[in-house]
């Protein structure tokens, strides 16, 4: 768990300061990154599937996050380059073999929009109907890109996109405090599109449990804490054992958030990272429409834009109940009719009526 952002709407509109304790895409350490780690292989220790999706292994599970519409709060957007997109803008900037490592491959205002659209393509598909993207201008500034570029090829993929997404501009933790506040003042021109401010990077020499005051002072004050479960068991910020931190973390009170931080690097966007916390947590429908609710109440929209997600997040899951007690049903229809075609047939009849069906796909078969 790290305190990553402290949002606070009574000082609208003034921007938020957050506070970005956690790890960003360019502080995913290449050791951190070779360690042998698949989340499934994780599982297998935990608690069993909530008992609402136990029935077929997952799969409703499943299709309830990707039902739910969820606020992405804390993606770098630098963090969702895919090998795929780092190809296409490598070829396309030329020096492939210089430019193929890793956001150096983006340099023009269509690079930024195509990074963009890709991410929010994804993020509607998965029913992200809210983000913010935090984005990095020191980190693309410092290579000579113009931060207009930047800033004009993420606004302009925000606007195409039916997703409710905005700007939050980060910070380098690894740079000096005047060196940020240059950047701010650069940024000033661009700073409508921008919902807050925030600082990311490298916590090298500022372990997020230097804070633990600052998180207790949250925990007290109700102020929602973004947690990235992936990323945080892939870059092992936690000591322990992640999966029981999350746990007495969601039994504390304390108001998180499910984000997916870097899910390039990670190999999960936020539904990876949902059914993480619902798979260690065996959270059930209920829960999980919780977090889906906090995400939005965590959010830097208006008070009734929360308000109208909140509600879109409950009817989903009633919508979700609905459809599972219906395919319920159809299964209870098709047993009693498996069982009463069984008993129709003599019983030397039925190898041969069953291998009948079986080939011809007959629905009943049994
Ligand atoms: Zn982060």
């Amino acid at each position: 768990m790290r305190p990553c952002r402290v949002p606070n709407p009574s000082a609208r509109p003034l921007l938020p300061i957050l506070l970005l304790l956690a790890a960003s895409a360019g502080s995913a350490t290449a050791a951190a990154l070779r360690v042998p780690w698949h989340p499934a292989s994780r599982w297998a220790t935990q608690p069993p599937l909530h008992p609402a999706f136990a029935a077929d292994g997952g799969a409703a599970l499943r299709r309830l996050i990707q039902q739910l519409p969820k606020a992405e709060l804390h993606l770098h957007i630098e963090g969702t380059l895919e090998v795929d997109l780092m190809f296409k803008l490598a070829a396309r900037n030329g020096d492939f073999l210089k430019l193929f490592s890793d956001v150096a491959v983006l340099q023009t205002e269509e690079d930024f929009y195509e990074l963009a659209a890709a991410y929010l393509e994804r993020a509607a598909a998965g029913n992200v109907t809210h983000a913010e993207l935090h984005f990095a201008p020191q980190g693309h500034t410092v290579r000579g890109v113009p931060l207009e570029a930047v800033h004009r090829g993420l606004s302009r993929a925000i606007a195409e996109s039916p997703v409710d997404a905005s700007l939050i501009l980060s910070f380098e933790r690894h740079l000096s405090e005047s060196e940020a506040a240059v950047a701010f003042s650069e940024a000033q021109p661009y700073m409508a599109a921008v919902s807050a401010v925030g600082l990311a990077g490298s916590e090298v020499g500022n372990p997020p449990g230097n804070f633990a005051d600052l998180v207790a002072a949250m925990a007290a004050a109700r102020l929602p804490i973004t947690l990235c479960p992936l990323s945080n068991l892939r870059l092992q910020v936690y000591a322990g054992e992640l999966e029981a931190r999350v746990r007495e973390v969601l039994a504390s009170g304390i108001a998180v958030t499910i984000n997916s931080d870097d899910p390039a690097y990670f190999g999960s966007y936020i539904d990876g990272n949902y059914e993480w916390v619902a798979r260690v947590a065996g959270l059930g429908p209920e829960q999980l429409a919780q977090l889906a609710a906090a995400s939005f109440e965590a959010s830097f929209l208006p008070k009734e834009r929360k308000a109208e997600h909140v509600a879109s997040v409950w009817a989903a899951l009633n919508g979700w109940r609905l459809e599972e007690r219906e395919a319920a049903e159809l299964r209870g229809v098709e047993e009693g009719a498996r069982r009463r075609w069984r008993h129709a047939v003599p019983r030397w009849l039925r190898p041969a009526a069953v291998w009948l069906t079986q080939r011809t796909d007959a629905p009943l078969a049994a």
